[in-house]
């Protein structure tokens, strides 16, 4: 039996001890650029050496605050103990069999937990898998084998990833498709509800917009599933209007269409629930799993209706690595954190600590157009002031700012212009409030 030692834990604090990037994080850029390929870009100019709680620490020793958890991943917190518990003590058993060979316990747990966690009480099954876009693309297959149709439905701004069926899936060309064509075929694209630039429509009446082109251009007799994230992510952490995903699932019922959630991002409480899903009442027939389930380490999961995911022959689903005993480990310790530290709860609370401080500075700072979001998953749109045109340096110049002074934030966007935050759930208030206040100078920065 290997004993490991815990390492210290980081203390919460942001602390800049050089400039950023230090002089270790420049070596190591210079070094990146002879060896790494270019297509692989970062947000952040520094290195990290150690991560916990909602800390990064640098190779130079500066202690960032971290407003992003490694997009969506990291929501127990960086090396959250009882996730590192769990992993060390699975790598001192086994890392490795492919349960596709031979099996062991932990994957099967695993289902388990996800059919009991997963919106709705009926029968269900998984399959787990290493990524989102893994995640999506067996939803797909499983769709199309359980209703033998082959059109899949997106919406517009969807990201669902980078794989060829998942590039053509996800809507922006830069930086996800441009150049890299042709694409899997049979993906339809229909408008997605996006409150603030939808002049007014309801959600029944966004849904009714999407499924008219549904119809019209594909024929729902033809549709497989439509594949909807709960709240666009990449896309822009769109809110759909309410009723716009109840209307789309009723569709999907009365025309025997799957309805895939693609709750990669929005999952495992993220945004105040434990699925989005949840907070319209809508139970999907497959959901895509990923991020936030494995608490830092690889991996992704479809569950789902019974009969739909035991429609696919044996030996249809799988892969080497799926369901890592590993990756299982660490999302079994995940998973039992958001339930016993009611960590839907700490979203739901930082939700109103960032809403009402960001809600006060879009009153006197004209380029943001909305503040929204829901639980931890936040962003404020910018525009040019006055109008809805999108002003993707001013999202730019915001990030840029927070992070000379320590506090990572995220972008994201159809056009680039939002700034997005995904705090650990577990980050403490004092250090959020320190973080929200750079953040606030950098936005008030916009007015002077
Ligand atoms: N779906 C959604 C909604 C996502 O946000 C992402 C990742 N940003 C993916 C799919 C793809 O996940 P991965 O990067 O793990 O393949």
């Amino acid at each position: 039996m290997t004993t490991v030692s815990a390492p210290t834990p980081l203390d919460q604090h942001r602390r800049l001890v050089t400039a950023i990037p230090g002089p270790r994080s420049l070596e190591l850029t210079a070094r990146r650029a002879a060896v790494v390929a270019a297509g692989v870009s970062s947000t952040l100019p520094v290195y990290v050496a150690r991560a916990g709680g909602a800390i990064l620490q640098d190779v130079d020793g500066n202690q960032l605050v971290d407003l992003g958890s490694g997009i969506a991943v990291t929501s127990v917190g960086a090396s959250a103990p009882e996730v590192v518990a769990a992993v060390s003590a699975q790598v001192a058993d086994f890392t490795h069999t492919c349960f596709m060979v031979s099996p062991y316990e932990e994957y099967v747990q695993l289902c388990e937990v996800l059919a009991r966690l997963t919106p709705g009480t009926h029968e269900k099954r998984s399959v787990l898998v290493n990524s989102g876009a893994e995640a999506v693309e067996n939803a797909v297959k499983i769709a199309r084998r359980a209703t033998g149709r082959d059109a899949i439905v997106v919406l517009d701004h969807a990201y669902h990833g980078r794989t060829n069926l998942t590039m053509a899936m996800t809507a922006r060309a830069m930086p996800y498709k441009t150049g890299f064509g042709p694409f899997a075929g049979e993906v339809y694209r229909v408008p997605a509800s996006y409150p603030l630039r939808d002049g007014g429509l309801t959600g029944e009446q966004a849904a009714a917009r999407a499924i008219d082109v549904a119809q019209r251009q594909v024929g729902a007799d033809r549709i497989a599933a439509i594949v909807v994230e709960p709240i666009l992510g990449e896309g822009g952490f769109v809110v759909p209007a309410a009723g716009f995903l109840p209307a789309l699932a009723a569709w999907a019922r009365d025309n025997g269409i799957v309805f895939v959630a693609d709750e990669v991002q929005t999952g495992f409480a993220r945004t105040g629930a434990l699925f989005a899903c949840e907070h319209e009442g809508v139970v999907p027939d497959l959901v895509a799993l990923a991020k936030g389930i494995g608490g830092g380490l690889p991996l992704g999961a479809v569950t789902g209706r019974a009969d739909l995911m035991d429609a696919v022959h044996a030996g249809g689903l799988g892969g080497t690595y799926g369901g890592n005993p590993v990756a299982c480990a660490a999302a079994l310790a995940a998973t039992a954190l958001y339930e016993r530290d009611d960590l839907a709860g700490a979203a739901r609370a930082i939700e109103s600590r960032v809403k009402a401080r960001l809600q006060a500075v879009a009153a006197d700072v004209p380029a943001i157009a909305e503040v929204r979001g829901r639980g931890a998953m936040l962003a404020v749109e910018l525009v040019r002031p006055g109008t809805l045109e999108p002003d993707k340096e001013a999202a730019a110049t915001v990030a840029r700012t927070c992070l000379a002074a320590g506090v990572l934030v995220l972008t994201c966007g159809t056009w680039g212009n939002v700034v997005r935050l995904l705090p650990p759930l577990v980050i403490e208030q004092e250090l959020l409030d320190d973080a929200l206040d750079v953040l606030e100078q950098a936005l008030r920065a916009l007015a002077a």
